[in-house]
C-alpha cells in the first residue's frame, strides 16, 4: 500500500517538486517499505525520532527535520541532518552554524515563515526573514536554500491559495537579492496539490503515504 500510495503521488507531480516522505510516528519498516519503493528523502518532526531513525536505517536516506527544532536539540542532528525546515529564529541558525562547523559541515536551511491566520504556527514575518538572511552571510557553515511555511489547516481552499501564493510572493521578491534561494517547502497531505499550483518545489506529505496517524 505505501509503494502503491508512493507511486500515485510522484506520478501527479512533476520532476521539478521535490518529495518528502514524513514518516514521523511511523515504524522503520514502513520506512524501508518506502525505501524499497525507490524513495530516500524522509522528514521527521522530532529530534530524538530522527536521531533513533538515522541511526537503523540506510546510510543513503536523506533527512530532513520539518518539525519545530529546540536550540539546544541541534547537536543530535547536525551530524548528519540533510534539510533543516523550521529556521525562525536568528539565535537557532546561529547554533546549526555552531554545530555545523563542530562537524566540518554546511548544513542547508529553510527559513519558517508564518503564513496561517493560526498564532500557534511557528515562522519569522517578512522583516524578520530579511535580517536572518543577512546575518546568515557572515555564518559560513549553514546555507539558506528557501522557505518553508505551512497554511492554515481549513477547508477553505482560497485561504489555503492565497497563503501559499503569499510565500511564492516572498520567495520571489527575497531571491532577487538571494539568489542560493531555490526551495519553496510547501504543502502537505491536504494541500499539496494547491501548493505545486502556487509554485511549490517541496512537498511534504506524510499520511498520503504512509496511513493517517494515531
Ligand atoms: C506532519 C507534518 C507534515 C505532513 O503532514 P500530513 O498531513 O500527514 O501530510 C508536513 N509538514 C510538517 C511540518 C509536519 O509536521
Amino acid at each position: 500500500m505505501i509503494a502503491e500510495n508512493l507511486k500515485n503521488i510522484l506520478s501527479n507531480i512533476s520532476d521539478e517538486v521535490a518529495l518528502v516522505a514524513v514518516s514521523k510516528t511511523k515504524p522503520n519498516l514502513a520506512i524501508m517499505e518506502a525505501y524499497h519503493a525507490g524513495q530516500r528523502v524522509f522528514g521527521e518532526n522530532k529530534v530524538q525520532d530522527l536521531a533513533a531513525k538515522a541511526e537503523a536505517l540506510p546510510k543513503d536516506i536523506q533527512w530532513h527535520m520539518i518539525g519545530h527544532l529546540q536550540s539546544n536539540k541541534v547537536k543530535y542532528i547536525a551530524p548528519f541532518v540533510a534539510l533543516i525546515h523550521g529556521i525562525d529564529s536568528l539565535k537557532l541558525l546561529k547554533e546549526v552554524n555552531k554545530r555545523a562547523a563542530q562537524n566540518n559541515r554546511v548544513i542547508d536551511c529553510l527559513l519558517q515563515i508564518h503564513i496561517a491566520e493560526e498564532e500557534t504556527k511557528f515562522g519569522l514575518n517578512e522583516a524578520e526573514a530579511i535580517q536572518v538572511l543577512n546575518a546568515a552571510d557572515e555564518l559560513k557553515n549553514v546555507c539558506i536554500k528557501g522557505l518553508m511555511g505551512m497554511a492554515t489547516n481549513t477547508a477553505d481552499e482560497s485561504v489555503v491559495s492565497k497563503e501559499f501564493a503569499g510565500l511564492k510572493q516572498l520567495f520571489t521578491k527575497l531571491q532577487t537579492t538571494n539568489s542560493q534561494l531555490k526551495i519553496i517547502s510547501m504543502g502537505m497531505s491536504s494541500d499539496y496539490p494547491l501548493a505545486i499550483r502556487q509554485g511549490s518545489t517541496m512537498v511534504r506529505v506524510g499520511s498520503a503515504i504512509f496511513g493517517s496517524r494515531n
